[in-house]
């Protein structure tokens, strides 16, 4: 047996803001081409693009081979102002229509925070933004799926940041609409973290499971994530912790780096399925 062959990629997926600067088709045809077996999609990369559109794109992922894993993403809930909070919502009612028309079985929402608005008052706007749109998600057969994200965010990205506060809001729904998407670089540190893996998944919630790594020193809070290898993130343990509790989906290469976006994205992605055999 020839070593491509003892390649393994069939739960590997790649997110489209992975390879930014590709557009949907190049990345579909691309991924495709390295073995990759699944794609999230993230929405500028469908901007301008009405439902059709839209649909057409997700029948030409699936006639490429790949799984649509999820769409990315809605969320940013919190609001000062009912009008703010209202708009949100249309933004996202807009995203479960996209996600449909994709054939997306789960929008991975940041919940949002709002520099000003308490982190309580903000997890009510949170709690109270998704089970608005229920219905929604309910008749479209779309999962919403909460990221938690990295403390540093809690200023202006997501009041949502350990695993645990995203099982609260779950079990707080109580809807099999909503659920969670957990990335090894929001929660690598969290000493509960393998115990609120194994609670979600209980819960029927562990939906998605993002990777990447968490290089030190980091030269930007949103844009200088690392390859698998390149930093500290044990995310062969984590992954372990995720598939005992009975996850069988994808391991989705979610990476934001003006570092990597500044080279040949096929290097890029070169790199991405040797780094994910080897760490992940
Ligand atoms: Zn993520």
């Amino acid at each position: 047996m020839s070593a491509s062959e003892l390649k393994d990629f069939s739960r590997l997926a790649i997110h489209t803001i992975t390879t930014k600067a590709w557009s949907l088709e190049e990345c579909v045809d691309r991924f495709s081409g390295a073995g990759v077996k699944g794609i999230t999609v993230w929405r500028q990369a469908l901007e301008g693009r009405n439902d059709v559109a839209i649909g057409a794109a997700g029948a030409r992922i699936r006639g490429a081979g790949l799984e649509v894993v999820s769409l990315c993403r809605g969320g940013f809930f919190p609001g000062k102002t009912e009008a703010d909070r209202t708009k949100a919502l249309d933004d996202n009612r807009r995203a479960i229509a996209e996600a449909a028309a994709l054939g997306a079985p789960l929008i991975v929402l940041v919940c949002g925070a709002v520099p000003g608005i308490p982190l309580e008052e903000a997890r009510k706007h949170i709690a109270d933004g998704i089970a608005a749109l229920l219905p929604e998600a309910s008749a479209a057969k779309v999962k919403l799926s909460i990221e938690p994200l990295h403390p540093m965010y809690a200023g202006d990205r997501s009041a949502v940041n350990t695993l645990g506060q995203a099982n609260d809001i779950v079990e707080q729904l109580r809807s099999p609409w909503v659920g969670v998407a957990a990335d090894v670089f929001h929660l690598w540190w969290d000493p509960a973290l393998e115990a609120e893996i194994a609670r979600c998944a209980k819960l029927g919630a562990l939906d998605a499971f993002h990777i990447c790594d968490w290089l030190s020193p980091m030269a930007d809070m949103l844009n200088d994530r690392g390859l698998m290898g390149e930093g500290c993130i044990p995310i062969r343990k984590i992954r372990g912790w995720v598939e005992a509790a009975g996850f069988k989906g994808f391991n989705e290469v979610e990476i934001f780096s003006q570092r990597h976006w500044a080279r040949d994205p096929k290097d890029f992605l070169k790199d991405i399925t040797a780094a994910y055999l080897k760490h992940s």
